[in-house]
């Protein structure tokens, strides 16, 4: 078996990842300057580790139509990593926040009374809890909206909305892979965004109905390995995003539970699909 990692730089999900992959055969690193095609790579399956998002999506497609399967699938990186994509395919299976999208200032501010302050502004594309805004009213949505408009990114001018959900100080973030759920852990902070990348401290999540939960998230794309954002609002819980290109370094801290494992078992049964 060669597996192939992509890779922007080594942080300690990349390594945790090799060091699993190295007892399946042969391991190759690919630092996404070293990649280039066309080309034929002598792999069985990429996995794809690239920071960003829209480098881990290109990847993906040309490893795949290359002969070479990927993980995430380029389906999955593309559906999951896009947040209007994903609530549409999640909404279907879980309940999500509500949500809006629209593509002009009129029409967003119908959202946001339709929605009710606060709301949250989030891009489409994105991690980490960048360029997310909460709303309070009217006057912070027309100054959002004015500083997206001279953005030059399109994807920004796709507004895309959420209702605040009230969270009791935390949220949780769970793992499934290859529909096998994981492990979960919470995410407490004092700030409403609670991304470990942004300080929010890690502790374990045992409860069966985020388990249940995580499982028909991940059945609403039916593939991959999805790192997927839960909130405990008052009327239960909620999914709030799933995310293809997953770091898990504060979750096998905390939990103890080997992720980096499971993502490589997972790509060598990917592989001999
Ligand atoms: P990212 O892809 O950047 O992680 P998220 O949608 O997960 O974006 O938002 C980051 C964090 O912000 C969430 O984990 C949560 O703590 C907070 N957050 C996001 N949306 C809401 C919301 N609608 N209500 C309350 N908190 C939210
Ligand atoms: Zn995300
Ligand atoms: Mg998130």
């Amino acid at each position: 078996m060669k597996i192939g990692i992509t890779y922007t730089i080594l942080r300690k999900e990349e390594l945790m990842i090799r060091e699993n992959a190295e007892r399946f055969g042969e391991t190759v690193m690919l630092h996404e300057d070293n990649v280039r095609f066309p080309y034929k790579y002598d792999l069985d399956v990429v996995i794809i580790r690239n920071v960003s998002y829209f480098k881990a999506l290109y990847l993906a497609k040309l490893f795949e139509e290359h002969g070479v399967p990927t993980v995430n699938p380029f389906s999955i990186m593309l559906e999951a990593g896009d947040k209007v994509f994903s609530t549409l395919k999640l909404s279907k299976k879980v309940p999500v926040p509500r949500w809006g999208v629209s593509f002009s200032e009129n029409s967003a501010k119908k959202i946001a009374e339709e929605l009710g302050y606060p709301i949250v502004s989030k891009p489409v594309f994105g991690s980490w809890g960048r360029l997310l805004a909460k709303i309070n009213d009217k006057d912070s949505l027309e100054g959002l909206l004015e500083h997206k408009k001279w953005m030059k990114n399109p994807l920004y001018n796709i507004h895309y909305f959420q209702e605040f959900i009230q969270k009791p100080g935390r949220d949780i973030r769970s793992y499934v892979i290859g529909g096998e759920f994981i492990t979960a852990i919470y995410r407490y902070s004092d700030h409403w965004i609670t991304n470990t990348a942004r300080g929010g401290r890690a502790e374990p999540c045992d409860n069966s109905e985020v388990e249940e939960i995580s499982i028909k998230a991940w059945e609403a794309f039916g593939d991959g390995a999805l790192a997927i954002d839960i909130f405990e609002s008052p009327n239960g819980l909620l999914v709030n995003e799933v995310n293809p290109n997953m770091e898990f370094k504060n979750a096998t801290r905390v939990t103890g539970v080997n992720i980096a494992e499971k993502l490589v078992e997972y790509a060598v049964e990917v592989a001999k699909r």
